[in-house]
Formats: structure tokens, C-alpha cells, sequence
């Protein structure tokens, strides 16, 4: 059900839904570089000379093929999305899963709470259900409004590379519940792509 994103490679890559205005932020980063290739680099080489000069247009092209896979890197990788429910949870099985205790005054059965308490690390966090996703949302996990998508420590949708900035591009890593978080990583994540 989830017919926002793009799928390629296999399920490997997914792309967000405005994934196209990729083709935008390529060109503003390529054709300010391509000129500076084309026409600065070489005369700076030659007036610098060797053997420092051949590495001004080489830098240059190195730099923007980095930038093109970061940006392609960033856009296809799924940033955390947690995967929707078929169906609602049964709000039986809500009070019987230990982990969660149902909140104060809440409707005894029948109907879902619009918020849990679930204990992390012996502290209790209040989670809201997703009526769209039809899950309660793990903590710090946001619906984002762009791909229609519960995702993961979501930070914001970047719209230069149209995904997601959550915590697959923060950590860099493919477990999200990995405390290896980088702490430059919400202001890195849109400039370098
Ligand atoms: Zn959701
Ligand atoms: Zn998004």
C-alpha cells in the first residue's frame, strides 16, 4: 500500500515522492562546476603550473562526482520508514503486551487510545497512534506529510534530494536503534547533497 515511493534495484533503492527535483539540484551544483572546469581550471593550471596546477581541474571534477553520489545516495536509501499496519492493533492485545500499559481513563476495550505509555529505559514516553499507518509510533518516529510514511528519528523531508533526513542518513548505518549518532548530522545532511 505504500504507492508514494519508488522502488528500484529490487526493493534496494526508494526513492521518495518528489525524488525529481533531484535533476534540479544537480544542475544548480553541475553547471556553476562544469563552467569552472571548462573554463578556470585549466588557465589556473597552467598559471600555477607544475607540479601543483594539473590537481586544480582533477579537485574539481573529483569534488563534483563526490557530490553526485551523496545526493543519488541520500535520495535512494530508505531513511527509516517503519512499515505499515494491514490492519489496526487490537486493542485487547495492547493491555496484554507488557511493555505498554494503557493510558489513564482511556476507553477500557473497543477503541484504540490516541496515546500510549511505553517505558524506555525505565522512563515513561508517551507515543501517538498514526491513524494513516495504523501503528503506534515508536519513539521519535514522525509521519511525514511529503511520502505519507511513518519514518524513524525523522529530522525533516529535505526537498533538494526529496527524501527523508532521518536516522539512516544521520547514523549512516542500516539499524536504526544504533546509538552511533553523529551530532553535525541535521545540518550536514542538506548541504552536502
Ligand atoms: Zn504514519
Ligand atoms: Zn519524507
Amino acid at each position: 500500500s505504500c504507492t508514494w515511493q519508488k522502488f528500484l534495484c529490487g526493493g534496494r533503492c526508494i526513492f521518495g515522492p518528489d525524488a525529481n527535483s533531484i535533476y534540479l539540484s544537480v544542475s544548480l551544483i553541475m553547471t556553476p562546476l562544469a563552467l569552472f572546469v571548462a573554463f578556470v581550471s585549466f588557465r589556473l593550471a597552467e598559471l600555477m603550473g607544475k607540479p601543483l596546477g594539473p590537481f586544480i581541474p582533477r579537485t574539481a571534477m573529483a569534488v563534483g562526482a563526490f557530490d553526485l553520489i551523496v545526493l543519488v545516495l541520500t535520495s535512494g536509501r530508505d531513511p527509516g520508514i517503519v512499515p505499515r499496519n494491514t490492519k489496526p492493533p487490537d486493542p485487547e492485545d495492547l493491555q496484554l503486551d507488557g511493555m505498554a500499559s494503557p493510558m489513564a481513563g482511556a476507553p477500557s476495550s473497543g477503541t484504540l487510545p490516541p496515546t500510549r505509555d511505553v517505558y524506555v529505559n525505565g522512563m515513561v514516553v508517551k507515543v501517538k497512534y498514526c491513524h494513516t499507518c495504523m501503528l503506534y509510533r515508536p519513539p521519535r518516529c514522525s509521519h511525514c506529510s511529503v511520502c505519507n510514511n511513518c519514518v524513524e528519528r525523522f529530522d525533516h523531508h529535505c526537498p533538494w534530494v526529496g527524501q527523508c533526513i532521518a536516522c539512516r542518513e544521520i547514523t549512516g548505518s542500516s539499524s536504526c536503534s544504533s546509538r552511533r549518532r553523529r551530532s553535525f548530522a541535521s545540518t550536514c545532511s542538506c548541504s552536502a547533497g
